[in-house]
């Protein structure tokens, strides 16, 4: 049984490091630099928006990176698959999407309610 999991968490830390090094790439493309200073403002408008772009896209890839490294030091520790709130073991099925998962169903979802609060109703000084 315990060689069942090891196994089991082999596999997950090939799929992510695979994954790292397919966001890494990404990361790499992304960081050239998109707008050379030639061409007229339509260009340089378009270049500007192709930034953003890959502003945001950056802040996403950056984010999965921080959380397949997290993922593959809890594998190392012995901690993968125990949710980082409650410290219940994930569902397989969860894990099975999300490789990455830190958080059980539960946990996660309510994470996920407290940002959106916080997104709708902005914390302002009275
Ligand atoms: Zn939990």
């Amino acid at each position: 049984m315990a060689t069942m999991v090891r196994v089991r968490h082999v596999s997950v830390k090939v799929a992510l490091l695979a994954r790292l090094k397919t966001l890494q790439l990404r990361l790499a493309q992304l960081e050239r630099p998109v707008a050379d200073g030639h061409g007229d403002e339509g260009d340089r408008s378009l270049a500007y928006e192709r930034h953003e772009l890959a502003a945001d896209a950056l802040d996403r890839i950056a984010e999965e990176i921080g959380a397949c490294d997290a993922a593959l030091a809890r594998i190392d520790a012995g901690e993968y698959g125990r949710c980082a709130e409650c410290g219940k073991w994930l569902a397989a099925a969860r894990l099975a999407a999300l490789p990455a998962a830190s958080l059980c169903i539960d946990c996660a979802s309510h994470a996920e309610r407290v940002r959106d609060d916080r997104r709708r109703r902005p914390w302002t000084e009275e």
